[in-house]
């Protein structure tokens, strides 16, 4: 089986949900990262006690505060990260944070629409530009020949409820306008930075989770918040050049956009 072997690797949204369980199953690894960066938004609250439980354990943990709606606090945190690195490169970007109001049509506001575009799309873009020095870094330190996210990727945490083909979940009254909005703009942000990064070398693709049993997806969700972590890290670990640019599931599996 593929391995991922990225020594440093930046993860948005990490005090609960999926990005929580992507920084504890790293940790489980054999090869586990030398560098996990966790970033939330509020790491002193009492909604990162877990989190911080983990980086007492694990040295490897340095929690950042990072606001995927605020650009400030993002440069910021990309300040912080460089200055930890002493010089090397940042091989993964997971932009995992996200929100999601279940608005519908008639009953969505300028106001919801702008707040989770803001945190959900802005966010991420905001990120990558500030992240872009270290992943090219990254790519240019590493030894391996073609793209993968061992060497230097962005992971953009879509859903396949942005997908124009499927809409996923629209039948069961889940409309959430902004919301599928925001990753159907989040999967061209995608395929934009794959197609803009790809001289760099750094693998770019938007991953579906599943429907996942988080505060987001709900206890009736069909997937365990473990596996779709484990799945994911497998399918991070084999996606190779011929993926940059694409949207798949927690599989690995293609999505149509
Ligand atoms: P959760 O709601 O369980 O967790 C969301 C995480 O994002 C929390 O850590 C939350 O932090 C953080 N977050 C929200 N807003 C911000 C912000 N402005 N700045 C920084 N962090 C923020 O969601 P999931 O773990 O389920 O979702 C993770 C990703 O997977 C998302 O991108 C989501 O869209 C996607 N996804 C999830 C599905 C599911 O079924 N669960 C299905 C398809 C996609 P805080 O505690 O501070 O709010």
């Amino acid at each position: 089986m593929a391995m991922l072997k990225a020594r440093s690797i930046l993860v948005t949204g990490c005090n609960r949900g999926i990005g929580l369980e992507l920084v504890r199953q790293l940790l489980e690894k054999n090869n586990r990262p030398d560098k996990i960066f966790a970033t939330c938004r509020d790491p002193e609250g009492p909604g990162a006690q877990n989190l911080r439980n983990l980086a007492v354990k694990h040295p490897e943990v340095e929690i950042i505060q990072l606001d995927t709606s605020d650009p400030s606090s993002i440069k910021n945190a990309a300040a912080r990260v460089s200055e930890r690195l002493k010089g090397a490169g940042l091989n993964l970007l997971i932009n995992n944070a996200a929100i999601a109001n279940p608005n519908c049509l008639d009953s969505e506001t300028p106001e919801g629409m702008a707040e989770v575009y803001k945190t959900n799309v802005i966010g991420p873009f905001v990120a990558c530009q500030a992240f872009l020095p270290l992943l090219k870094k990254a790519a240019q330190e590493s030894p391996q020949k073609g793209m993968s996210c061992s060497k230097a990727a962005i992971v953009n945490m879509s859903s396949e409820g942005g997908s124009i083909t499927t809409v996923l979940l629209w039948n069961s009254n889940a409309h959430a306008i902004s919301y599928r909005c925001s990753k159907a703009a989040l999967n061209m942000l995608t395929k934009c930075q794959s197609l803009g990064y790809a001289a760099d070398e750094i693998l770019c693709i938007a991953v579906h989770p599943g429907w996942v049993q988080t505060d987001m997806g709900t206890a009736q969700a069909t997937l365990p918040t473990n596996v779709s972590v484990r799945d994911i890290l497998n399918t991070l670990a084999r996606l190779s050049e011929k993926d940059n640019g694409t949207f798949v599931n927690w599989e690995g599996k293609a999505v149509p956009w």
